[in-house]
């Protein structure tokens, strides 16, 4: 629980919906509500609720549903820095010490900048990808070394001290919130933890609105592509898996028509069919 900051930090003018993230209002909202509601309101009356802001955020789910864009996304609601991006394994170094100093450096500017400018300080965030490959549970890992543990327990001691620091928000991102160790889960460290699911089918047709808006903007997609019947053909498909077919079906347009001229290089209901062949899990109409 971190004391609040001097000053109101949502931005005015953050609007989710313009923000190119499909189907996750639901999560959205709840990621809201749960850990930055509070940073609407002047610290005076978050003070007088006794209530205080959240440090760590834990997003879990399947692969390439989104999780990164929308910890982007919350860096952009905060008015916060360009979010630090650490993918878990980077972390570790095979020399003494460098694990916990890579830790340690990830928050340096954030503490400095506090030590400048106090609670003038922007918000700095720091995103943890693939927070299980590392932050494992202490003494699991059976290597002998005991690198991991170091990691974890520094890992905790600069959470802990963000307490005082209030200008940091780490946000971690796992596929296996059950690997990982349970003193980062409670309370002060990741407490909110938010669960990112596959998109329904609603979700999908956003997902593939946004995938396709440049496209269409530009007059570049056929009128005979239905997006809401790729929704539905799409079941169990996640964000980035149907950004990865509308891309393949522009590449495979784009080779197709090269030489026929301008007016045929719009992509076509038959183009994304073509995907399909490529697409183990793309269903079949
Ligand atoms: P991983 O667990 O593998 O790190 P992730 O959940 O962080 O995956 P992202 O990296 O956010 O997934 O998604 C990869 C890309 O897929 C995004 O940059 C975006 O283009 C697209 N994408 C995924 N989910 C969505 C979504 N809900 N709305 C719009 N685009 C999405």
């Amino acid at each position: 629980s971190v004391r609040p900051r001097s000053d109101a930090i949502i931005r005015p003018d953050f609007k989710f919906e313009d923000m190119g993230v499909g189907g996750l209002d639901k999560e959205f909202t709840q990621i809201f509500r749960r850990a930055f509601a509070s940073r609407i309101f002047p610290p005076s009356i978050i003070e007088k609720l006794g209530i205080s802001h959240v440090k760590g955020l834990l997003l879990f789910g399947p692969p390439g549903t989104g999780k990164t864009l929308i910890a982007r996304r919350i860096g952009t609601m905060l008015n916060a820095k360009e979010p630090k991006i650490v993918n878990g394994p980077e972390i570790l170094s095979k020399y003494v010490g460098s694990s916990e100093e890579n830790i340690r450096n990830l928050f340096k500017d954030a503490e400095a900048e506090y030590k400048a400018k106090g609670e003038e300080s922007s918000l700095h965030i720091i995103i943890f990808d693939e927070l299980d490959s590392v932050f494992k549970q202490r003494g699991s890992r059976g290597d002998g070394t005991g690198v991991g543990d170091n990691v974890v327990n520094q890992l905790l001691a600069k959470m802990d001290g963000v307490d005082q620091l209030n200008n940091i928000l780490v946000i971690g991102m796992t596929n296996r919130r059950d690997l990982i160790d349970n003193a980062l889960l409670r309370p002060g460290r990741f407490e909110v933890q938010v669960e990112i699911q596959l998109p329904d089918e609603h979700g999908r047709f956003q997902i593939f609105e946004i995938q396709t808006s440049k496209m269409r903007g530009n007059k570049m997609l056929s009128s005979d592509v239905d997006l809401h019947e790729l929704a539905a053909l799409t079941k169990n498909f996640s964000g980035a898996e149907i950004e990865g077919l509308v891309k393949s079906a522009s590449s495979f347009a784009i080779n197709q028509k090269v030489n026929i001229g301008k007016g045929a290089t719009k992509i076509n209901n038959k183009d994304i069919a073509n995907m399909r062949v490529t697409r183990q899990n793309f269903l079949d109409a």
